[in-house]
């Protein structure tokens, strides 16, 4: 999608540090990080939010999770822990809308959210 701040990164068209990607995703450093480790993955393929996935996306969903715990060993956070967040519409709080998952670590994680 020509507008989507995501998808230009995926793109490469605006710059990230990139973190991991393969085939159907990419993970990248939140630019405004909310603890020590806070990535993001994505599909490649624009999708608004994770409300729009349908049965056939089963393979793109776990994979965006197996690859939160790929960052999670490349960022050293497996063993301590680490939480995934989603956030979806306005009541979620979903600011960007192209599917994201936080990958959050590195610190202690208070319950329950914000
Ligand atoms: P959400 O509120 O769940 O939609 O999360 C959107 C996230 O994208 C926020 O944590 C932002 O800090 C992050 N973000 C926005 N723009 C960028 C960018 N250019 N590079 C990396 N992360 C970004
Ligand atoms: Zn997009």
């Amino acid at each position: 999608m020509n507008d989507c701040l995501f998808c230009k990164i995926v793109a490469r068209t605006i710059p990230a540090t990139l973190v991991y990607e393969d085939d159907l995703v990419v993970a990248f450093d939140d630019i405004n990080p909310q603890a020590p480790t806070h990535t993001l993955v994505i599909p490649r393929k624009h999708v608004t939010s994770i409300a729009e996935l349908e049965d056939s996306d089963v393979g793109l969903l776990g994979r965006l999770m197996l690859a939160g715990n790929k960052i999670s060993k490349l960022k050293g956070i497996a063993d301590s822990g680490y939480r995934f967040v989603i956030n979806i519409g306005e009541d979620g709080g979903q600011s960007v809308f192209h599917l994201h998952l936080h990958v959050l670590g590195g610190r202690h994680m208070a319950w329950p959210p914000g």
